[in-house]
């Protein structure tokens, strides 16, 4: 195919708004280049795209937009510098426009001197292949003089084009394609151009990540082709995806939740294959590891920690799913800005890992032993994961190191108390999953919940505690929670008066979130005020204020206010604020509306 039908095409699509048309374009498209060679249907699908290569390969063809102007200014002719694009740039707004407002082809000697062939007035020479073959060429080059290499390249392409191809090629070499082709149109372009249903070209794409190759297999071997596609250690697949949600949501949907720890750190899809031959006659099995970051990107030489884990730990080819902590001297996590700082090292990263140790943890297995498990549900997935990581059957998971820990609860209380838990261990809080679901990439559903952060917080006043007990005896806790039932702080303030247990209407009990250290605290801050004790109930007079979070507010008999505070969390004590300086029950009312 000729670049220059591939740039007609391009501009028909750009022209045209509605989603529908543009599947016919690219259907069109696909069936035209479909006709031809294999690899001209694989490079049209990625073109259309704006990409060069397949998604999951790390590949890149690491040019700066600079060596992109110039290698347009040198084949716009002598009197222009890439000054005098940037200029442009600055005026018209977007490269493709830019590149396209030129007349190329002039340079034909020197076009010819760079790699290029015959200078083309009106394009019609460049084919698709060749662009294609040129971008690989320039992606490859590496070391000193490759910017000029990679410029040289660049020009050989560009004075061989038409403005309309000048448009395209610009914006492919920068990744700003943006011609209004999504996944989703290539995906039912696939299907419609090669009579496939879309469902098997969806879960070929999302094994593959190459668009290139699905519409090959697609063409040559229909749907059975694709079915047979399958995942392949080295190549990544996308992420998948968490939405942000509350508890109550999942325990409606789900007859029970699958609670994890949310490690604050970066996400690592780690492939490995222990080797099963001794390829380079040192007598051990050479094995493979590769790391990829949650874009897919290659980062395995930047975190040689997980590396040794997988030679260490895994005995069975695998993919798994999981996240790398930054970790202080004690264990402890560290913030997720320090874990980035270790993805983006390129030299020196003997002493990165020094001054910032990191530890992988996995919360998934895609793959063990052959067996791609992307449609098993959570559970089996998990019971895999711990069978590839337990080394030792007599030992405990939550001793496995590298294994991220799963509660099954239907249990609100149990939720509440691991998210203490996690918060307390320096992590973010917690993740809710459906059991059941499988692994999609890519895709931000419902199956995987993050626990919504509080958008608001109270401040309520103390009303009421409880002695704990066993090694908690000597503790109050579990703190009943009041606003006051009528605006008049100013009124309260000015008089001086103190606000009145008759004035407070109870909104819940906070009983999570707090440390031990914590409940010692407050037990001595509490303590004075002590109004009335019957067991291990207690009364206490109103003086403390508490900024408490909660996932929602609902009405409910249980407490006097009609309101009741769902999964209320300890934030604070507001040292700063009097009883009369707390929430009212009107604010409460109009934040309960506000969730309608
Ligand atoms: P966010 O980045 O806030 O959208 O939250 C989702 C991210 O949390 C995922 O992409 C993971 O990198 C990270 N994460 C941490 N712990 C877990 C876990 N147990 N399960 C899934 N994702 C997790």
């Amino acid at each position: 195919m000729e670049f220059a039908t591939f740039a007609d095409r391009a501009a028909a699509i750009e022209a045209e708004p509605a989603d529908l048309e543009i599947v016919a374009h690219v259907t069109a498209l696909l069936e035209e280049a479909g006709g031809e060679e294999p690899q001209t249907l694989e490079i049209v699908a990625r073109f259309v795209q704006g990409r060069v290569f397949p998604a999951w390969e790390s590949t890149t063809l690491d040019v700066g937009p600079n060596a992109c102007y110039e290698a347009i200014a040198r084949a716009a002719g002598t009197n222009v510098d890439a000054d005098d694009v940037e200029e442009r740039l600055a005026e018209i707004g977007e490269i493709g426009d830019v590149a396209a407002s030129y007349d190329f082809g002039g340079q034909a000697g020197l076009g010819a001197f760079a790699g290029g062939g015959a200078a083309a007035d009106d394009g019609g020479d460049l084919s698709v292949r060749e662009v294609y073959e040129t971008l690989t060429d320039l992606a490859a080059a590496e070391g000193s003089g490759s910017q000029d290499r990679k410029e040289d390249l660049l020009f050989g392409l560009f004075n061989r084009c038409s403005s309309d191809e000048a448009r395209y090629l610009a914006r492919l070499v920068l990744s700003e394609m943006r011609i209004g082709v999504g996944e989703g149109s290539v995906r039912d372009a696939i299907a419609e151009a090669f009579g496939v249903p879309e469902d098997g070209v969806e879960r070929a794409l999302q094994v593959s990540n190459d668009y290139g190759e699905v519409a090959r297999v697609a063409r040559d071997e229909g749907r059975d082709g694709l079915d047979a596609i399958d995942l392949s250690i080295g190549r990544p697949v996308q992420a998948m995806l968490a939405q942000a949600g509350t508890v109550t949501d999942a325990l409606e949907e789900w007859d029970e939740a699958a609670v994890e720890w949310k490690y604050d750190g970066a996400r690592v899809q780690l492939h490995h294959d222990p080797g099963s031959s001794d390829t380079d006659g040192d007598g051990e099995a050479a094995g493979e590891t590769r790391v990829f970051s949650r874009n897919m990107e290659d980062v395995t030489d930047a975190l040689p920690e997980v590396v040794e884990f997988a030679a260490e730990r895994l005995g069975e080819p695998t993919i798994l799913d999981g996240e790398v902590v930054a970790i202080d001297d004690e264990g402890r996590p560290l913030p997720f800005q320090e874990v980035l700082k270790r993805f983006r090292r390129k030299h020196d990263v003997a002493r990165a890992r020094e001054d910032v140790p990191v530890r992988p943890v996995f919360f998934d297995c895609l793959h063990a032993d052959g067996e791609d498990l992307l449609e098993a549900p959570l559970t089996t997935r998990h019971d895999r994961l711990e069978d590839v990581l337990v080394d030792d059957p007599g030992r405990e998971p939550e001793d496995v190191d590298g294994l991220s820990l799963l509660w099954y609860t239907d249990d609100p209380d149990e939720i509440e108390s691991i998210d203490a838990d996690a918060l307390e261990a320096g992590h973010e809080g917690i993740m809710l999953k459906n059991p059941d679901s499988a692994y999609s990439p890519g895709r931000r559903g419902k199956n995987w919940r993050k626990r919504k952060p509080d958008v608001e917080t109270l401040d309520c006043v103390v009303t009421g505690a409880e002695w704990g007990e066993g090694r908690r005896a000597t503790f109050l806790g579990t703190f009943e929670l009041s606003v006051r039932d009528e605006d008049d702080s100013e009124e309260l303030r000015s008089s001086g008066s103190a606000v009145e247990p008759q004035n407070l209407e109870t909104v819940g009990k906070v009983a999570t979130g707090i440390t031990d250290e914590k409940l010692e605290e407050l037990t001595d801050l509490l303590e004075p005020h002590i109004a009335a004790e019957e067991g291990q109930e207690v009364e206490l007079e109103p003086q403390v204020v508490f900024e408490v979070g909660y996932e929602e507010i609902q009405t409910s008999p249980t407490y006097s206010s009609g309101y009741a505070l769902r999964f209320p969390r300890f934030v604070g004590v507001r040292s700063d604020k009097r009883p009369e300086d707390a929430d009212t029950l009107e604010r409460l009312e109009r934040l309960e509306r506000l969730r309608e």
